[in-house]
C-alpha cells in the first residue's frame, strides 16, 4: 500500500466521517465500510451512529440512501485520511460519474477534522453543505451531542434550523457511543 501523510508529531486527531450508499445492498455497504475503517492502519474507529434511510437530494429517480456517521481517531493528516477513504470507496467499486448527487455504492466524506477549516482544491472541511443535510446532522448529534462546527456554530442550532425531518432510523449503531 502506498504511504500516506502523517500528522506533525504522530499525535492522534479526531475526525468525523459521513457514510452514504444507495446501490448494491446499501446497508451492507455501510457495515462493510465501517469494518474496513476499523482495520485501517493509522485510524481507530471510536464510535458510529445508527444507520438511517434518507431520500436522495438530487435526481429523485434513484433509490433511497442509507447514511451513517463515524468518529475516528487518526494519526493521518486530513489529506492522508481522504486518500485512505477514497481507497475504501474504490474497493466498493464506486465509479465516479459526472452526475452530481447521482447514485453511488459508497460515498465517504470527511465532515470535520479537529477544529480545522480547510479550503483547498482537493479538500474542504467542514464538509460543504453539511449544515443543511439532516442525514449528516442527525447521526452526528447521535454520537456527539454538543459539537461546535468550526465557522458555523452549534450542531443543535443547525438541527433546529432544518426545514423538515424525513430521516428514518433503520438499524442500531455498529460501534456504540
Ligand atoms: P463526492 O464523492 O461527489 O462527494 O466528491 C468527491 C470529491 O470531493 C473528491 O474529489 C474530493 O477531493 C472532494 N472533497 C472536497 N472536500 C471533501 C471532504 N471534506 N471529504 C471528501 N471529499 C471531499
Amino acid at each position: 500500500m502506498q504511504a500516506v501523510r502523517l500528522t506533525g508529531q504522530g499525535m492522534a486527531k479526531q475526525a468525523y466521517i459521513g457514510l452514504g450508499s444507495n446501490l448494491q445492498d446499501p446497508e451492507n455497504q455501510i457495515r462493510r465500510a465501517l469494518l474496513t475503517m476499523q482495520g485501517l492502519p493509522g485510524v481507530e474507529l471510536l464510535k458510529s451512529s445508527s444507520l438511517y434511510q434518507s431520500q436522495p437530494m438530487g435526481p429523485s429517480e434513484q433509490p433511497d440512501f442509507v447514511n451513517a456517521v463515524a468518529k475516528v481517531s487518526t494519526v493521518l493528516d486530513p489529506t492522508g485520511l481522504l486518500t485512505v477513504l477514497q481507497r475504501i470507496e474504490h474497493l466498493h467499486q464506486r465509479v465516479r460519474k459526472p452526475q452530481r448527487w447521482g447514485p453511488r455504492t459508497l460515498d465517504l466524506d470527511i465532515l470535520l477534522y479537529e477544529d480545522l477549516e480547510i479550503d483547498t482544491k482537493r479538500l474542504r472541511i467542514p464538509h460543504p453543505g453539511m449544515s443543511e443535510r439532516e442525514f449528516v446532522l442527525i447521526p452526528l448529534q447521535e454520537i456527539e451531542k454538543d459539537l461546535i462546527i468550526p465557522g458555523q456554530g452549534s450542531l443543535s442550532e443547525m438541527i433546529e434550523k432544518l426545514p423538515c425531518y424525513r430521516l428514518k432510523k433503520i438499524a442500531t449503531p455498529h460501534v456504540g457511543p
